[in-house]
C-alpha cells in the first residue's frame, strides 16, 4: 500500500494512467483530500465504483498521530506526533490576526550539529518521508479554529537542505494549485547554506532563508562545523549569483548570543559580508535551554546591533521567537530526546 500523502500529482496521474483511466481523475482525487479534506475514496461521489475499488486496494492515509498539542501564552501551539516507527516530529502553529504560519520539520534530528541548538544535539535519527512532511500539515488543519493556513516555513527540526528530495515533492505537493495552494512566496525554507542541496531546492523558486549567525568564519565554524564544508563565502557567493530575479529577497537569520556575535564589531563585519546583496536580516535572539552553555543577549545589545544595520540602509527585523515557554521556540525542537536520555 501506498501512503497517499507521499504522492504528487504527477505521479498519481501516472498511476492512474498506467492502470487504464484518465489523467483528470487524479485531479478530482487530489482535489478531495486536500481541499474538500476527504480521506475516504468511496465518499468521492465523482468517481466511477470500479476506480474507488482500485484506489482502496492502493492507498492508505496514514498520518503522524498527535501524541500531545501544548498551548503556549503567546497563543502558538505546539504538536508533538509519534510517526509510525515511534520517533517523535514536532510542529509549531503560529496563528497571528485570523492568519496562521505553520513551521515544520524535515528530519527527525540533524547531522548539522550546531553548538547552539538543541536538535543539533540530538544528532541524526532519519530523514521524514514525503507523507510525514506534508503529513503535519494534514494532522495539524483540523485544530487551526477559524485561522487560515496562509505560510509555512520549513524551521523545525532538521534541515531542508539534507533531504532534499522529499523536501523537493513535498513542496511540489503543498503549492500544486489543485493540492494545498500554498504560494511559492508563503513557503520559506531556512537552511544552514548546503549550497548543493539548496541549488536544487532553488528551482522551486521558494523564498529562502539562510542561517548565517555570525560574519566572521572562525565563529561560525565554532557554532556551525558545517561552515567548514560549506564556508560562509560560498553560501554568500551562491546568494550573489542570484542576482535580482525579480522575486523577495533572501533572508539572512543571525541569532544573536551574548559574547559571542553580538557586539557592534559583528555588526560591522556582517554589514561588510552583505554589502550589496539584496536581502533581509532577521536578527533571533538567542533561546536558552539547558542543553547548551550560550546565553541570550542583552535588549541594548540587539538594538545597537539593529541600528548599525539599518542605518546602512540593511531592513533588519528582531525576530523574537514564538512558543519558548512550552519548548516551541527556534533550536528547542527535540528537547525530549535529551531529556529522555537524562534520565
Ligand atoms: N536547519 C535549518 C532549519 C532549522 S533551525 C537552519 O539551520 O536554518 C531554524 C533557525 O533557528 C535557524 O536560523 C537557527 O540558527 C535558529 N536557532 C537554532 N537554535 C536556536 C536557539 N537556541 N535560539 C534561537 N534561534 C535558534
Amino acid at each position: 500500500m501506498i501512503n497517499f500523502f507521499d504522492i504528487t500529482l504527477r505521479e498519481l496521474e501516472g498511476l492512474l494512467e498506467n492502470l487504464g483511466f484518465k489523467r483528470y481523475r487524479a485531479h478530482q482525487i487530489y482535489k478531495w483530500v486536500y481541499q474538500a479534506g476527504v480521506q475516504d475514496f468511496d465518499r468521492m461521489t465523482n468517481l466511477s465504483k470500479d476506480l474507488m475499488a482500485t484506489l482502496k486496494g492502493m492507498f492508505h492515509f496514514g498520518l503522524p498521530v498527535i501524541q500531545e498539542k501544548v498551548a503556549s501564552k503567546d497563543g502558538s501551539l505546539k504538536f508533538l506526533f509519534s510517526a509510525e516507527d515511534g520517533h517523535v516530529v514536532e510542529s509549531v502553529l503560529m496563528p497571528e490576526n485570523g492568519k496562521s504560519t505553520l513551521c515544520l520539520s524535515t528530519q527527525i534530528g540533524c547531522k548539522m550539529s550546531c553548538a547552539f541548538c538543541v536538535t543539533g544535539r540530538i544528532g541524526f535519527i532519519r530523514d521524514l518521508r514525503v507523507s510525514e512532511i506534508v503529513g503535519q500539515i494534514m494532522a495539524v488543519r483540523p485544530h487551526m479554529g477559524d485561522s487560515r493556513l496562509t505560510n509555512i516555513v520549513l524551521m523545525g527540526m532538521g534541515e531542508p537542505c539534507d533531504n532534499v528530495e522529499n523536501v523537493i515533492k513535498a513542496i511540489e505537493i503543498m503549492e500544486e494549485p489543485l493540492g494545498l495552494k500554498i504560494s511559492r512566496r508563503r513557503l520559506t525554507v531556512s537552511t544552514v547554506g548546503l549550497v548543493d542541496g539548496l541549488r536544487l531546492i532553488d528551482q522551486r523558486k521558494v523564498q529562502l532563508a539562510i542561517s548565517l549567525n555570525a560574519a566572521n568564519g572562525q565563529v561560525r565554524t565554532k557554532l556551525m562545523p558545517i561552515n567548514r564544508v560549506y564556508p560562509l563565502h560560498d553560501v554568500i557567493a551562491y546568494v550573489r549569483s542570484l542576482g535580482d530575479m525579480g522575486r523577495t529577497r533572501v533572508t539572512f537569520e543571525y541569532v544573536m548570543i551574548k559574547g559571542i556575535n553580538d557586539s557592534v564589531e559583528d555588526a560591522r563585519l556582517l554589514a561588510e559580508l552583505l554589502k550589496g546583496v539584496k536581502c533581509k536580516v532577521n536578527l533571533i535572539p538567542y533561546n536558552e535551554s539547558p542543553y547548551a552553555d550560550f546565553k541570550s543577549p542583552a535588549e541594548e545589545d540587539v538594538r545597537q546591533f539593529q541600528s548599525y544595520l539599518l542605518n546602512r540602509h540593511f531592513t533588519a527585523i528582531v525576530r523574537d521567537s514564538r512558543a519558548i515557554d512550552v519548548g516551541g521556540g527556534c533550536g528547542q525542537l527535540g528537547m525530549r530526546y535529551l531529556q529522555d536520555r537524562r534520565r
